[in-house]
């Protein structure tokens, strides 16, 4: 652990700091030897011999008192310095639960040394206001109850997959679905995705969730395909969304593998949605990854386009067959000419690339009619449908 902090040299007999100074800094000794003392009516009284591994000056990160001791060398040491502003960093990043460990921690520590020495401490620190302590807590206690209540969720049968329409713009038909998770939650109802997924990402959840979506997908898209009209146009895609911490476990495409071949359905039906920050975590990890998903015979979206690093030169690398641009575009294109052009400038780029185009967010007619002039092939959003339950989306398809 030393070894990440600076380390200061000592000759023999020099003072690391001396009673009654400020500090901001505890020592952990690396080699050599330090004294800790304290005058009492002008005479030195020692209070210990310190040697390697032994820390000192920690009262330093705990409270702004001035230093209650001396440390001396006595012998050339090397000490390991670790500053408050280190501890405070490192207590920032620390897991919600050990950082709420600690705090309790020092606020016990502080009330025993206050009982101790009768008065309340007037200089402690690293003290959150008990209004900001309190917020702290509350949300730890949340976070433990939601992370118990995501691993229960599976279990239960908690989670459901929600359809929403993607629709050809210039025909009207319905050429697929995508499949938005929700979570029939016991006590608070319907939860949607925004309330979980990140967390779940956060916390290694995201694995057996987005397994359990892969499995309940692929065999939605097989219920869909087995009741099509043998001799129509093909039955309606599904796509599914995946996350990037997902796609880059261990296992995913096994996983993948196993969904598609135990449902039975043509992997062509199927398509995984990937957002930008796959891309930008390591591109040619990502190119690999998305190169082995393609070759189970599924197809590729590149989802949110425009809202991350976006770039359409970079787009030729990976095997993607669909855009999707992301609904804010859509949202300002009627009256931002800006965004139009963007809109416009994406559309012109995925042709040349041979990618299909998905508009999303699409609520209003006005936006509709915009988007076939610029000859956007499909589009989704709660003009068509919002995300329905199975029964009633698929009840949607012409049969
Ligand atoms: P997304 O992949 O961009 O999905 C589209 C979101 O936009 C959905 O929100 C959908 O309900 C919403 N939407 C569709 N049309 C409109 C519209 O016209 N107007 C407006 N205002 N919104 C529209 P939802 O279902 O809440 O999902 C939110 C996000 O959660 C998704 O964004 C996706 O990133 C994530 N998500 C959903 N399901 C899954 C899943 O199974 N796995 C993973 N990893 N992420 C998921
Ligand atoms: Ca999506
Ligand atoms: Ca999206």
């Amino acid at each position: 652990m030393a070894q990440n902090f600076l380390t200061q040299r000592f000759e023999s007999l020099a003072r690391v700091f001396r009673e009654g100074e400020a500090g901001d800094s505890a020592y952990i000794i690396e080699s050599g030897r330090v004294e800790i003392s304290l005058l009492r009516d002008g005479t030195k009284v020692v209070l210990a011999e310190l040697g390697p591994g032994d820390l000192f000056g920690e009262m330093a990160l705990i409270n702004d008192d001035a230093r209650s001791a001396t440390a001396t060398a006595l012998e050339e040491s090397v000490v390991a310095v670790i500053h408050r502003d280190q501890l405070d960093a490192a207590m920032e990043s620390a897991d919600p639960v050990i950082k709420l460990f600690l705090r309790v921690l020092l606020e016990r520590f502080h009330e025993a040394s206050d009982r101790l020495h009768g008065h309340r401490g007037k200089t402690r620190r690293s003290m959150p206001d008990s209004a900001a302590y309190q917020d702290d807590l509350t949300r730890t206690v949340q976070n433990l109850h939601l992370r118990e209540e995501l691993q229960h969720a599976l279990e239960r049968r908690e989670f459901a997959l929600f359809y929403q329409p993607i629709v050809e713009l210039a025909s009207g038909r319905l050429a697929g679905y995508e499949a938005l998770i929700r979570w029939h939650h016991p006590t608070r109802g319907l939860v949607g995705p925004f309330e979980f997924i990140g967390f779940a990402e956060k916390h290694g959840l995201i694995g057996p969730i987005g397994g359990w979506v892969m499995q309940e997908a692929c065999a939605a898209a097989q219920r869909l395909q087995a009741a099509w009209p043998a001799g129509e146009d093909p039955a309606p895609f599904i796509t599914l969304n995946v996350s990037a911490q997902q796609l880059l476990e261990e296992g995913f495409l096994d996983l993948a593998e196993a969904c598609l071949d135990r449902s039975g359905v043509d992997p062509q039906r199927i398509k995984f949605e990937v957002t930008e920050s796959l891309l930008m975590h390591d591109p040619e990890v990502a190119a690999e990854l998305l190169a082995q998903a393609k070759s189970l015979g599924v197809r590729l979206a590149l989802d949110d386009f425009g809202t991350g690093y976006s770039s359409l030169s970079y787009l030729h690398r990976y095997p993607f067959d669909t855009l999707k641009i992301d609904r804010s575009f859509v949202l300002t294109m009627t009256r931002n000419s800006g965004s139009m052009e963007i809109v416009r400038c994406i559309l012109g780029m995925s042709r040349g690339l041979l990618l299909d185009v998905v508009a999303e967010g699409i609520e209003s007619e006005e936006e509709l009619a915009l988007l076939r002039e610029l000859d956007c092939t499909y589009g989704q959003g709660y003009h068509f449908a919002r995300p329905l339950p199975e029964a009633e989306a698929f009840a949607l398809a012409p049969r």
